[in-house]
């Protein structure tokens, strides 16, 4: 029972009084930790405001939005956000309903993505896929399905906007089926579109859901059994007959998505969302790890961070590291040891990041994601763990498709950009590559919107004035082979295309795509890579 924000924002809570949570909540609930994905304007901020508001962690529709804009009026670096009213950074909201703790990681909703989208999608383990019923597969909903393919994410497909004129429902499932390669099984069908939009039947039951009043809005109106327009009635036998029939097991597999159709403006749909995460959404899975994965239930507690967030203050230099909980019961001040770097850190001060609030969180639980403030100990793709002999694996660098060449207007300030791209690297705002040939260091992204995030953040925070070039590259690839020599004798050639990423891995910058095609063709023992799992 709380009200509140939705968007977490940086600033670091003073110490406050711990959550007091009894010795009897040794019970653990259940977690669903998922994200929405969505293209920008299918309704991803609505949607993820009613999931709130039915998962009772807020009380007011449009908190979601009107918070988000009392945060972004505070965040000075992040000029962009205000300019173009769009959120650059990642929240997670914690809500719990049912027995069930839910964690909802929001992931920008710009077209221009950064990396952080995509890693902040290696810490969930089911995501929804928000769908406009008049566009159908948009492409960054394509994009971010292709991700969460990657891990096998399950998805549930959510079709919004039915309470408007939209494309037929057999053109839509053949749509998701076809480009997205999965089974689709309709959980529930929309009686007529736009005008004459007169409800949502659920399949399973049999229950049509009724709009009410002038806002044609779901208002717990319920029919049993309808009589349906003959149409309708012989559509829903035809989809009954033609798709797949639910399978949880497929589903958590990722082969296959079970679709509802609804408005999430006029409450159509996020109920049955939130029921069918509670009933067949995955727990926390056994996640990748160096030796072996770790199960959720293994005693130590371990994680990884999937994101790190400068301060929105430029003065200050603090930092809060997004750590995905794998395994173990985390307790406040427990010490963790980021394998590979650094001695343990106690953890004295954790963030929950629950809907209402961030609190000081005295447990955690596989699933949950924790917030750890630091000044730059901790880096994306770090894991952190009682014991120090395993890693995690899993979080991948993408192909940058933007390539830029930085030219610093001051000479001297060469230190400071140097530590400036290595920072913003760090946190995933942008990869950075070191020619092996020449002194022009050059930065990838993925997005538009993360050149304009550089450049802002350079001189805000780092106070160096800098300016980006075309590069003579357009793409780049990850390069290794099983015998150091083929890699030798390919790295020796292409001297003038080789770099080093921040970790010192080779790097290939091809001129084109096709190129990276051409010259694969010619170095078949050389692997070219358009992610590396750190
Ligand atoms: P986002 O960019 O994906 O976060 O989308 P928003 O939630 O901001 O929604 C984009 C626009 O679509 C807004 O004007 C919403 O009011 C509208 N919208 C969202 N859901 C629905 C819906 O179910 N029906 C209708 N008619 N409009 C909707």
């Amino acid at each position: 029972p709380v009200s509140g924000k939705a968007h977490a924002s940086i600033h670091l809570p003073a110490r406050g009084p711990a959550r007091a949570i009894p010795e009897s909540a040794a019970v653990i609930s259940p977690r669903r930790t998922f994200a929405i994905i969505s293209h920008p304007d299918a309704g991803k901020t609505t949607l993820t405001e009613k999931l709130l508001y039915v998962g009772g962690a807020i009380h007011l529709a449009g908190e979601v939005k009107a918070r988000g804009q009392t945060r972004r009026a505070r965040s000075d670096w992040m000029k962009i956000e205000q300019q173009r009213g769009i959120s650059v950074t990642s929240s997670v909201m914690t809500f719990e309903k049912g027995g069930i703790t839910f964690n909802l990681l929001d992931t920008p909703g710009h077209e221009d993505f950064s990396e952080d989208t995509y890693r902040t999608l290696t810490a969930v383990d089911s995501a929804v896929m928000v769908i406009d019923a008049a566009k159908g597969i948009e492409p960054q909903t394509r994009k971010l399905f292709e991700v969460c393919r990657l891990r096998n994410v399950p998805i549930i497909t959510f079709v919004n906007k039915v309470d408007r004129e939209g494309r037929p429902v057999f053109e839509l499932l053949d749509e998701i089926a076809e480009i997205l390669q999965l089974d689709v099984c309709p959980m529930s069908w929309p009686i007529g579109m736009g005008g004459t939009f007169q409800g949502i039947l659920d399949l399973t039951t049999n229950r049509l859901h009724r709009p009410e009043g002038d806002s044609r809005t779901y208002q717990g109106k319920v029919e049993e059994n309808p009589d349906l327009p003959p149409e309708i009635a012989e559509e829903i036998e035809l989809a009954q007959g033609g798709y797949a029939s639910f399978d949880g097991d497929a589903y958590r597999a990722g082969d296959l998505t079970p679709v509802y159709f609804g408005s999430a403006l006029k409450d159509f749909g996020p109920a049955e969302l939130i029921a069918a995460l509670a009933a067949h959404a995955p727990p926390p899975r056994p996640q990748p790890a160096d030796p072996a994965p770790i199960d959720p239930s293994a005693k130590e507690v371990t994680g990884f961070v999937f994101k790190v967030q400068a301060n929105m203050d430029p003065q200050h230099r603090d930092r809060i590291a997004f750590m995905r909980l794998c395994s173990g019961v985390f307790k406040r001040g427990m010490k963790l040891t980021p394998t590979g770097h650094g001695k343990p850190i106690a953890v004295h001060s954790p963030i929950l990041f629950f809907a209402q609030d961030r609190e000081i969180a005295d447990e955690a639980y596989p699933g949950d994601i924790i917030g750890i403030p630091n000044h730059g100990t901790l880096r994306v793709g770090d894991t952190l763990s009682e014991r120090a002999d395993i890693r995690f694996t899993g979080l991948p660098n993408f192909a940058p498709e933007i390539l830029r060449r930085v030219v610093l207007k001051d000479p001297t300030k060469t230190k400071q950009l140097r530590k400036a791209l290595d920072d913003m690297a760090e946190e995933g705002v942008t990869q950075v590559f070191y020619p092996e040939i020449g002194s022009n260091w050059i930065i990838g992204v993925v997005g538009q919107l993360q050149l304009e995030v550089l450049l802002s953040r350079l001189d805000a925070e780092y106070k160096v004035a800098a300016g980006l070039e075309p590069a003579p590259f357009e793409t780049a690839r990850w390069v290794s082979a099983a015998d150091p020599a083929d890699l030798k004798g390919f790295t020796d050639l292409n001297r003038s295309a080789m770099a080093r990423d921040r970790d010192g891995n080779p790097v290939f910058l091809a001129k084109s795509a096709w190129e990276v095609g051409y010259i694969a063709d010619r170095y078949a023992k050389v692997k070219f890579a358009a992610t590396r799992e750190r």
